[in-house]
Parts: structure tokens; C-alpha cells; sequence
């Protein structure tokens, strides 16, 4: 249903990704594995057009090209992202981020059916309509974001790491939940850091490194892979790869990540303690960078050719959203002194 061709997406002289071509059909659930830096949110972004792409990159849904669409038109096609940190409207509440997710045209008419839907999924979100979204849980906003996104109406849906954050126990509901939405015929794009239970409830996963595609198969074939498992499977937390090798003395040369040792101590001891502590600077850059940029999270903030500044666009969005909403709830008020005996869940969500 997704297909995508040789993306290339590159920042200034940096090339974030060479070539890719990945693929979804319907109901399928694929995973992205790959090193901190490897370009797996370049690839989201990049399909969601929050990137611009190289003139050779071709992506389409159900045979519609998407190239050079802008990301709202992107949404109307069927491709939803959940990005990495939500991206929810932390000020608004349950009900009211759910209500925005219908906000395009392809999702208006099918609001309700959809909601019916999220709250299945997720019953504590029925529970919680009223609650401001920034004072619930970490799992709870992955549960709003995910709701979002579904409100849409999407054939796609792409998530940038979700588990991030999520205890243990959180986690294995959320890696459910994606499986329940993939019975339901959407297809998946998962990027994850949590290899073992992603691959568990996957069909297929790529291998992405240093912007690459470096290797492609089912998911249980890449579980039972020793060299997935020496690089993925074991302990996340000291997992090192070439793409982190990179100290202020110049970069040093190690082998292919995926023949790396996940015990970085295998490693001559100088080049294990430079790898974890560039992967912790790199990550820490890139925080900073992130924070430094007042945005709604979940937009990029690079420059999309033609469109303006992105953190202008999510500005204009914000604007354009928050009036929409305060013309819901003048509308209510209104309503309210004639109350209409037939209740459907969109009344539901908004009372
Ligand atoms: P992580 O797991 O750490 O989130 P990732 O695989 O998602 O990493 P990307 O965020 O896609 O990787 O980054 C790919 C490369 O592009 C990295 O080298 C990163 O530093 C670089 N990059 C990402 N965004 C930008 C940007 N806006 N400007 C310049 N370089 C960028």
C-alpha cells in the first residue's frame, strides 16, 4: 500500500539517508531498526513531507504519488505520524486532541466510527475525556497520540519510537495495542529501539544504518539472525555502532555495526569508552537542539522549500487550531440551552 523509492534526504552537505526504499502493504506491521543517528526519523519525516526529499525519490499510497505533497495533503492520503514525543496539545484536553486528529477532510465523515474505535483501544481514554493531556501519564499521552492519529482516518500510520519512556509493563500493552490496530487493516511503520518486542509483533523489519538500508527480511528471520541479535537484541543500553563513534580527536574506524559485540568491553577498552560517550554527547546535542526551539512537538523544524520555516507553519497551525476550537466551545455554549436528546460520541467527547 506504501511504497517508497530510493529516498534521499540530505541536511546541508549531510546526506541523512541514501537510496531508501522500504515498503507497507495493508495490515502489515513493519519495523525500523537502526543506531541512534541513522536516519530512522529522517525516513519518517521524509514520507510524512516534514523533509524535503532529493528529486529522485519516489513514495506513493495505493499507486497515488506523494512526492513533493506537503504534509497536510500527505494526511489527507492516508499517512498519519505519531512523532517521537507525542505531539500532543498538552493544554487542550483528551477529547479536544481526539477532536483535532478528525480535523482534515478525509475524517470528518467517519468522526464518530472512529472514535467508537480509539475508545475500544484505549477505554481509559473514555475515562479520562475531560483531563488536560499534559497531566496524564507518559503512557497515557502515548495513548492520546496514538488515538490522534487514528482519528484521522489513516490507511498508514507511521510512529517514531513510542515505547520511549514507557515502563516495562506499559510497553508490552502499547506493542498490543499497535498489533490490535494492525487487525484492523492498517498498515504499521514502526521505528523502535525496543527491538526484541517490536520484531514480536512484526511481519517485516529493515535494518537502517548511517542512512542506509543495509538489510531486509521477515521479522522472525531477523530475531533468529545472530548478527541482529548481537547488535540489536542485546543489552540497549550498551549497544554501539559506527555511526557513534565520532570524538572531538576525529572518528574512529570500527568494524560494521552489525558485527559489533553488544558488550562494548569486547572492544579495545579507549574505543568502547569514546563510542558511549560520543553516543551520549550526540544525543545530548541533539536534545538541546530540540528544546532550544519553542514548537509543538512533532514538528520538524527544518525548512521545507516553498513552505516557509516549519516551526512558522506549526505557529499557524496552532492559531488556526486553538480558533477552531474556541468556535467548538462558543457553539456548545449555545447548544447548551438546547439540549438535543440524541447523543452520539462525538457529544460524548465534548461534554
Ligand atoms: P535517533 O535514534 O537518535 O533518534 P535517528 O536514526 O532517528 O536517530 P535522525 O534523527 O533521522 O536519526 O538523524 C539522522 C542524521 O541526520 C543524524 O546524523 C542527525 O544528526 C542528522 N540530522 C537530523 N536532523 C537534522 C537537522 N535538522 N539538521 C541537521 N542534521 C540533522
Amino acid at each position: 500500500m506504501l511504497e517508497a523509492h530510493n529516498l534521499t534526504v540530505s541536511y546541508g552537505p549531510h546526506r541523512a539517508l541514501e537510496n531508501v526504499s522500504v515498503a507497507v502493504g495493508k495490515g502489515e506491521i513493519c519495523v525500523i531498526l537502526g543506531a541512534n543517528g541513522a536516519g530512522k526519523t529522517t525516513l519518517l519525516k521524509a514520507l510524512a513531507g516534514l523533509v524535503s526529499a532529493g528529486p529522485a525519490s519516489r513514495w506513493s499510497i495505493g499507486g497515488r504519488s506523494l512526492a513533493g505533497m506537503k504534509p497536510h495533503d500527505i494526511v489527507e492520503k492516508g499517512i498519519a505520524l505519531v512523532p517521537e514525543g507525542r505531539g500532543i496539545f498538552g493544554d487542550l484536553t483528551v477529547a479536544e486532541n481526539l477532536q483535532l486528529g478528525a480535523y482534515g477532510r478525509r475524517a470528518r465523515s467517519h468522526e464518530n466510527a472512529n472514535l467508537e474505535r480509539v475508545l475500544a483501544l484505549f477505554p481509559k481514554l473514555a475515562e479520562r475525556r475531560a483531563q488536560i493531556a499534559r497531566t496524564m501519564s507518559g503512557g497515557e499521552q502515548q495513548m492520546v497520540a496514538i488515538g490522534r492519529a487514528l482519528m484521522s482516518n489513516p490507511d498508514i500510520l507511521m510512529l517514531d519510537e513510542p515505547s520511549l519512556g514507557l515502563s516495562p509493563l506499559l510497553c508490552v500493552d502499547l506493542f498490543k495495542s499497535l498489533k490490535t490496530v494492525g487487525e484492523t487493516g492498517v498498515g504499521i511503520l514502526l521505528v523502535e529501539q525496543n527491538a526484541k518486542q517490536s520484531l514480536a509483533i512484526s511481519d517485516r523489519g529493515y535494518l537502517l544504518e548511517n542512512g542506509a538500508i543495509i538489510g531486509e527480511d521477515t521479522a522472525s528471520a531477523l530475531a533468529a539472525d545472530p548478527a541482529v541479535q548481537r547488535a540489536y537484541l542485546g543489552d540497549a543500553g550498551k549497544r554501539v555502532t559506527r555511526a557513534s563513534i565520532v570524538s572531538p580527536t576525529g572518528a574512529i574506524d570500527l568494524p560494521d555495526p552489525l558485527l559489533l559485540p553488544s558488550d562494548p568491553h569486547a572492544l579495545s577498552e579507549e574505543a568502547a569508552v569514546l563510542a558511549i560517550r560520543a553516543g551520549e554527547i550526540h544525543s545530548a546535542y541533539i536534545a538541546t537542539r530540540r528544546k532550544d526551539l519553542a514548537r509543538p512537538s512533532g514538528f520538524s523544524t527544518s525548512v521545507t522549500p516553498g513552505l516557509g520555516s516549519v516551526a512558522d507553519m506549526a505557529r499557524r497551525a496552532s492559531e488556526i487550531q486553538m480558533a477552531h476550537i474556541r468556535a467548538r466551545r462558543a457553539a456548545r455554549e449555545v447548544g447548551s440551552a438546547r439540549p438535543d436528546p440524541s447523543k452520539t460520541p462525538r457529544d460524548d467527547i465534548n461534554n
